[in-house]
């Protein structure tokens, strides 16, 4: 499972009875994306969450696709969220509590904590790859991401 799977909405009962309908717990849930971030509903929230759905709409549904909110921009662009959290030196109790200030989110630190494990191993084997390929840059290049995520 994506670590998108495993990110949920805050105060979700809340929020569900203030839109007067329901939706999924998980953020990146199809029908989540469309009745809580990119539904009409937004006018029925307290200004609170408005701010943070708004933000979260800006920050992750802003592509062109078609298929927009379901084209998969939002999960990457969140995946890349959270690395760069991790790039920044927080752990995962830490990036759990930014993603609750900035996106009313949540998730559990111990998945957090495997997403950024994968994603290390994944480089690993990015460079082993790329070396065994004779590929240096690109080798360099996953070198240098994955210490970021180690540091
Ligand atoms: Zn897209």
């Amino acid at each position: 499972m994506a670590i998108t799977d495993k990110i949920y909405v805050k105060n979700h009962r809340q929020l569900a009875s203030q839109l007067e309908t329901s939706f999924p717990k998980g953020a990146f849930k199809g029908a989540t994306l469309d009745i809580l971030f990119q539904g009409e509903g937004l006018a029925k929230l307290n200004e609170a969450s408005q701010d943070r759905v708004l933000e979260f709409a800006e920050d992750f549904l802003d592509c062109d696709c078609q298929a927009n909110p379901h084209c998969g921009c939002a999960d990457e662009k969140f995946v890349r969220y959270v690395l760069e959290l991790r790039e920044q030196g927080l752990g995962p109790d830490a990036i759990v509590d930014v993603m609750g200030d900035d996106y009313m989110l949540y998730a559990y630190p111990g998945d957090v904590l495997s997403f950024l494990d994968n994603s290390v191993r994944t480089l690993e084997a990015v460079e082993t790859l790329a070396d065994v390929e004779g590929e240096h840059e690109a080798a360099n290049g996953a070198q240098r991401l994955r210490s970021n995520l180690v540091r």
